[in-house]
């Protein structure tokens, strides 16, 4: 009958990354997971909490191996098999690099719609896990500094989040007019109007240096660059103020 046949449930086989995990119930977990198959979604995960055995690759950071089974219509999917396909255990004991992660994880989990494949975000979010899951290059006693400031990474990913979600930062010219910002000077942005506002329409919070600016437009375009570390502060209040703009309050 076509109606059973809607009803039917569905095995989706997905890499994906843990983004939050809810109690619920007495042994229950609900989890949200971006996959690279579906995007956003979330599943059930019976008897998660009362068998650590039943999903062991239930940790945030690693890339995972998903099987769940999706009720077209259901909201929540129903989580079958999870394990870890890849473990970035560099990142997982190094506390700066785990806040730049989680960061970026809360960016996508505030912003991605639900069950809506985004292939340069997933291809973006891994890049970033999986540079700050590098063995630190430097002597054993430094073992800890990580290979760049954490959140340098997390701007760079911040700036190619936002182009990939269709709201790329404008640099070079003015949101509200329009008018070109001459090369090589300094500008205000305004990152919740999504870039630059010259003075003549209100000005934005953030001074942008000219070097900045550029550096930025650069990285954003996938260009290799890296920030200053004096302008490291703005460049993440820009980014993080742009995405946080399109957060749905989830
Ligand atoms: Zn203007």
């Amino acid at each position: 009958m076509a109606f059973a046949g809607r009803r039917r449930t569905e095995r989706l086989q997905t890499l994906a990354l843990l983004l939050r995990a809810v109690p619920i119930g007495e042994a229950d977990l609900v989890v949200t997971f971006f996959t690279e198959e579906r995007g956003l979604l979330a599943a059930l995960a019976r008897g998660a909490r009362r068998s650590a055995k039943r999903f062991v690759g239930l940790e945030p950071m690693h890339l995972l191996r998903l099987a769940l089974d999706e009720r077209p219509g259901a909201e929540l999917g129903v989580l079958s098999e999870a394990s870890i396909e890849h473990p970035r255990l560099h990142l997982t004991s190094n506390l700066a690099r785990l806040e730049a992660a989680g960061r970026a994880l809360r960016w996508v989990r505030d912003i991605a719609p639900a069950h809506t494949a985004e292939p340069e975000v997933w291809r973006e979010l891994n890049r970033l896990l999986d540079e700050l899951d590098e063995a630190p290059r430097r002597g054993p006693a430094e073992a800890d500094a990580p290979a760049l400031p954490p959140d340098a990474a997390l701007v760079t990913t911040g700036l190619r989040l936002l182009g990939a979600f269709g709201w790329g930062l404008d640099l070079s010219r003015c949101v509200s007019c329009g008018r070109a910002c001459a090369q090589g000077t300094s500008a205000l942005a305004d990152p919740a109007r999504g870039g630059l506002v010259c003075r003549a329409c209100g000005g934005g919070r953030l001074l942008l240096r000219a070097e900045l600016r550029e550096r930025l437009a650069a990285i954003a375009e996938g260009g290799e660059g890296t920030i200053p570390l004096d302008d490291l502060r703005t460049a993440f209040d820009l980014v993080e103020g742009a995405l946080t703009a399109h957060a749905s309050g989830r």
